[in-house]
């Protein structure tokens, strides 16, 4: 465990103007985000570039992650009008690429599918020159829920594996390393087209040849974009920050992961997977 922040890690405080025009905007939609709700150091400079990432189907989750700031327990009815709402802030904010996320909703019998597809329809009516990518949860390993996703083509799907194959057990309690997988191999096993993206955070824990086997199994299911980012403890009551990850081995995280085939990887202390999101999809795109 460690307890100072390094001077890689300091950052300035957003800018009130930028910050207060978006959560008004936002809470004029009855929005959320996971900017907010995971309390993500980037939030100034995103909301200052007029990106966000939508989280859709409320904001409390049916899961316990022990790293993750947003609000657990009994989960609101999906709103109706949120897929439409989505579309409206995409079209205000006008976004050449969006990402969408949700909580992870194990009380519904799709786990919320039918909710992504709503707002990937909208998203597209409203918006057609913008790209979508939607950082989905696992879906309790339900094979229909992540097809329906996958039916609706969008361009990238991302799911997170969050840490490697050993620290499950403690990170994400409720799910499961290879599941997870698996649902990336099926988007690209389904429909080669779509984009498949994953990332993890680094400093949980995790050892050099962990994150090097991880790498490996998303070479092997061909998986496409790959993010490393540091994990920041968001409050005394989640899991302590056991190691803050240099940026030269951030970078040397990149080349190897670059080395072994993944197309394209961020890599960076402030690196989050949806961070920047339209670079790769653009860099992917012009390939
Ligand atoms: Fe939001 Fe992603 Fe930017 Fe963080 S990195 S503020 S989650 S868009
Ligand atoms: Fe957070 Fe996602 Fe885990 Fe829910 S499933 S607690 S939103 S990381």
């Amino acid at each position: 465990m460690v307890n100072k922040k390094p001077e890689w890690l300091i950052r300035r405080l957003p800018e009130k103007e930028s910050l207060n025009k978006m959560e008004e905007m936002l809470v004029s939609l009855s929005l959320n985000t996971v900017c907010q709700e995971a309390k993500c150091p980037n939030i100034g400079e995103c909301f200052k570039n007029k990106t966000a990432t939508f989280m859709i189907l409320g904001d409390i989750c049916t899961r316990q992650c022990k790293f993750c700031a947003v609000t657990k327990g009994e989960p609101t009815h999906p709103d109706p009008a949120e897929p439409k709402n989505v579309a409206k802030a995409v079209k205000k904010l006008g976004l050449k690429h969006t990402v969408i996320t949700s909580v992870t909703r194990d009380d519904l019998e799709d786990g919320g599918a039918e909710h992504f597809v709503h707002t990937i329809k909208a998203v597209r009516k409203y918006n057609p020159k913008t790209s979508i990518e939607v950082l989905v949860p696992d879906f309790d390993g339900k094979e229909n829920s992540i097809q329906k996703v996958i039916d609706a083509k969008p361009e990238i799907i991302n799911h997170n594996l969050e840490t490697v194959a050993a620290l499950y057990s403690v990170v994400r309690p409720q799910a499961q390393y290879l599941r997870s997988l698996e649902l990336l191999q099926r988007v690209k096993t389904k429909d080669s087209s779509i984009l498949t993206k994953t990332g993890i955070m680094l400093g949980l824990g995790e050892k050099e040849e962990e994150v090097m086997g991880l790498v490996e199994d998303l070479v092997k299911i061909q998986c496409d974009i790959l993010t490393f980012g540091q994990y920041l403890r968001p409050t005394k009551e989640h899991l302590p920050v056991q190691e803050y990850v240099t940026p030269e081995k951030f970078q040397h995280y990149k080349e190897e992961a670059e080395k072994r085939g993944i197309k394209f990887v961020e890599s960076g202390p402030f690196v989050r997977s949806s961070y920047n999101a339209a670079k790769g999809f653009d860099t992917l795109q012009n390939q």
